[in-house]
């Protein structure tokens, strides 16, 4: 389908979820990928077990803690050889209505999703400029397009991530350096498990392609934009959300 045979890619929060069938897909169209993990090293080594190919790393990674974002880009930087792309896919929810929401909660939402967007990014973009190429793909949602009662930290932190993606586009357009959002909707895995059946219902009704999204839904996107056939996209978001937003 795309030809990524010999891609390097860091896959950041790719031991379970979206992260994880992200890392999938790449290793089956020819990646090498870094797979990472917070705290629990075997479910970064179970993901690696399960990937097609060889080559392929795990690395321990806090993207709220700048000492582990340098010494993660270190390990995979030097095992790979250079990065031809990142996935920033870490992310956390902590649901509340705002009169209920503590500051604590809408902080933590903020630095890990957004200051850990822009941590990582900051981290890979000297070895790209070097090499004059790379495609930095940053995982969004639909939430911050639309917005949605109870999640005014998380929709905050993911339309700034777009915002900070064009910025970043601009100034990196010329180093052969493109930066591209995908925006996914309600995707199956533990962020959405969350969910109760009610709410569940409620989604479905308002999309019209009638049912949530597969992680490989948002892996085909992510390598369509590591691909050449790309090329000419970037700060752009690709929306991929059974049309719940159009
Ligand atoms: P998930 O199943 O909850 O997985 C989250 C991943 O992020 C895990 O691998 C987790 O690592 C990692 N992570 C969390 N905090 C981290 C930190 N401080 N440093 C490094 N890694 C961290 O979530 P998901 O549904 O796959 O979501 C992945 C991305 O897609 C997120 O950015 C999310 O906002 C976005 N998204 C998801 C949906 C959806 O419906 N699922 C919709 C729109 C956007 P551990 O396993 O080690 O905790």
């Amino acid at each position: 389908m795309f030809d990524l045979k010999n891609k390097s890619v860091f896959v950041t929060g790719s031991s379970r979820g979206i992260g994880a069938g992200t890392a999938k897909i790449l290793a089956k169209l020819g990646c090498r990928v870094a797979v990472s993990y917070t705290s629990n090293e075997a479910s970064a080594h179970k993901v690696i077990s399960e990937l097609e190919g060889t080559g392929h790393i795990a690395v321990q990674l806090n993207v709220c803690d700048p000492q582990s974002v340098t010494e993660a880009f270190k390990k995979v930087i030097d095992s790979f050889s250079g990065l031809d792309a990142l996935v920033n896919n870490a992310g956390i929810t902590k649901d509340q209505l705002l009169l209920r929401m503590s500051d604590d909660d809408f902080d933590q939402v903020i630095q890990t999703n957004l200051k850990g967007t822009y941590l990582c990014s900051k981290a890979v973009l000297k070895t790209m400029m070097k090499a004059r190429h790379g495609s930095i793909i940053n995982i969004t949602s639909v939430i911050g397009q639309m917005g949605n009662a109870g999640q005014a930290n998380y929709a905050a932190s993911k339309a700034g991530i777009e915002a900070f993606s064009k910025s970043m586009a601009k100034e990196m357009g010329s180093r052969g350096i493109r930066v591209n959002c995908i925006a996914p909707g309600f995707i199956a895995t533990d962020m959405t498990d969350e969910l109760d059946e009610k709410q569940k219902e409620a989604i479905l009704r308002e999309t019209p392609l009638n049912r949530l999204g597969s992680v490989e839904d948002i892996a085909y996107a992510v390598a369509f934009l590591i691909s050449d056939h790309s090329s000419y996209m970037t700060g752009q978001t690709l929306s991929v959300n059974g049309g719940l937003y159009m």
